[in-house]
């Protein structure tokens, strides 16, 4: 850890007031730490977007993830209570299982986290799932899975937590600079990554200390090579699961290039090896997040001195919903911009993911559990609403609105796991933008600029991971750090890759 608690009279910053924003600003609030959250938009984040699976297992991922998610979804019931208690309102938690239906059983015995479910055949899939499509022969039942109803209650009730804990809200605030102090030493270039030191007081800002320099954010920052070894003293990075391959056979990819699966079902089938991957994003070339790493992640010249000390983040430079632009000074802020986090922190390595949703209504209880199939899942929520998701399309950038390939991608994943849904009336469609980093973990911890926190990068899973991340998060900065925090921080350390 290199930043000590901040004092009690200053507020913590929260940079983004989205789900994560939310969650660390919550859990600081119940530490006596006063907050402040500077929030952009809340209406796009991620956390409104997701379907709220609690899906570790599920998911089929591995290493150091896995167990993040398996601590985040032990520590999810108290969280949950620990909310609805300071917010009067329910987050809609549904602890209903999660199957993962498979074409044969060998597929299924194959399947990444098989140890921790229950194996099903045909008859008992029919009983779990009634009415599940025919061409599924087997499957997974994760009890211990779930969902929690994000959009419409959990982030309602973090916000209101948040406002009754006594946290401030900007909303329509964005945060345009981070502002660190220089203090004349090579240190200050490691936190400016694309950007040059150049001196502050902005137009229209308030006077930043003599000395600053400023974090800016680079909208096309230069691909830059690790040096030899930079990468090498770091733990091994938690290797890219491999159930995009398993479980994204109709993803976006398909989509981009103007292509459809015949049946919305590519032959691949969760479990299926060999099939390339197709939601993942980019490895290689200009796209590859790897690439932008600034000089943080790089070994000193030969023959230069290693810089002594990062350098220490004193103020933030922000526009008002007003239009009007301020320094803010701030000694400790957590980055929470979720897909956005490297526009403000070009070295971080976090690239979007956008997904389309869609909801359906469906009679109460006729789904009793979560049916995470190939490229599409669905989720019931208590009255009957039907969530389905998820396109994964890592080449689609920021890039805004609904596709009709994404939604046919949808329909056709409907059609193929519960042929009855496909009539039932459609509520909502909409999309979204996933944090995702280069092993698709999340960057947890202290961050480049001493005095800056960073929980972001969360991907597909960051609704399971917000109760740990947030505590892992809330712990550190007011110096509470608990013996196991350690583990989990140095897994996803922002310069890992
Ligand atoms: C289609 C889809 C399905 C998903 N399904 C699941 C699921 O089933 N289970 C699961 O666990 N996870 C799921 N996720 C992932 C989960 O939603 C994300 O990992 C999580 O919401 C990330 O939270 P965040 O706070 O980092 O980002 P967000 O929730 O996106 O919040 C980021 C916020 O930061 C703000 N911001 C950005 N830049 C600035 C700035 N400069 N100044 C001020 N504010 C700024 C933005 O306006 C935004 O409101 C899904 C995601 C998507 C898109």
């Amino acid at each position: 850890m290199t930043a000590a608690a901040p004092p009690l009279s200053e507020p913590v910053l929260i940079l983004g007031g989205g789900l994560m924003g939310l969650a660390v600003a919550h859990q600081l609030a119940r530490r006596g730490v006063a907050v402040l959250v500077l929030s952009r938009r809340r209406s796009e984040a991620a956390g409104f977007v997701a379907a709220g699976m609690l899906a570790p297992h599920a998911e089929g991922i591995g290493g150091a993830l896995l167990a993040l998610g398996q601590a985040s979804l032990e520590r999810i019931p108290a969280w949950v209570a620990e909310i609805e208690a300071d917010s009067d309102l329910s987050c809609g938690l549904r602890p209903c299982g999660i199957v993962v239906p498979f074409s044969t059983a060998t597929e299924r015995d194959a399947y990444p986290t098989a140890a921790w479910g229950m194996a099903l055949e045909r008859t008992a899939l029919e009983r779990e799932i009634p009415g599940i499509g025919p061409r599924w022969r087997a499957g997974l039942l994760f009890k211990q899975d779930g969902q929690i109803d994000n959009r419409r209650r959990l982030m309602r009730a973090l916000e209101r937590a948040c406002v009754q804990r006594g946290v401030r809200f900007e909303e329509g605030s964005e945060v345009l600079e981070l502002i660190t102090a220089s203090g004349g030493t090579a240190a200050a270039a490691a936190a400016t990554a694309a950007a040059e030191p150049e001196p502050t007081s902005p137009a229209g800002a308030t006077a930043a200390a003599p000395g600053a320099s400023v974090a800016k954010p680079a909208t096309a920052p230069a691909p830059r090579a690790a040096a030899p070894g930079a990468a090498l003293a770091r733990p091994a990075p938690t290797p890219a699961p491999d159930r995009d391959r398993l479980h994204q056979p109709f993803a976006g990819s398909a989509c981009a290039q103007g292509k459809d699966s015949p049946t919305g079902l590519a032959p691949e089938s969760p479990g299926a090896a060999g099939t390339p991957p197709t939601g993942r994003p980019a490895a290689t070339g200009a796209a590859d997040p790897r690439a932008v790493a600034g000089p943080a992640n790089q070994g000193p010249e030969p023959g230069t001195a290693p810089p002594a000390r990062p350098p220490r983040l004193q103020a933030v430079r922000l526009r008002r919903a007003d239009g009007r632009e301020l320094v803010l000074p701030c000694q400790t802020a957590v980055l929470a911009g979720g897909a956005w986090s490297a526009r403000l922190m070009p070295q971080l390595p976090v690239v979007p993911v956008k997904g389309q949703m869609l909801s359906l209504q469906g009679p109460i209880g006729a789904l009793p559990r979560v049916v995470f199939g190939p490229g599409t899942y669905l989720v019931p929520r208590e009255d009957g609403l039907l969530v389905v998701g998820a396109t994964s399309e890592a080449e689609a950038g920021f890039a805004e609105g609904l596709t009709p390939c994404g939604q046919r991608q949808l329909e056709q994943g409907i059609a193929a796991l519960l042929p009855a849904a496909s009539g039932w009336p459609p509520m909502e469609r909409w999309w979204g933008f996933r944090p995702c980093t280069p092993d698709e973990g999340p960057l947890l911890g202290p961050g480049p600029i001493s005095g800056l926190w960073l929980a972001t990068g969360h991907h597909r899973n960051g609704v399971l991971l917000a109760a740990l991340s947030a505590e892992l998060l809330a712990r550190g900065i007011s110096g509470e750090a608990s013996p196991g925090d350690g583990e989990h921080l140095e897994a996803f350390r922002w310069d890992r890759f």
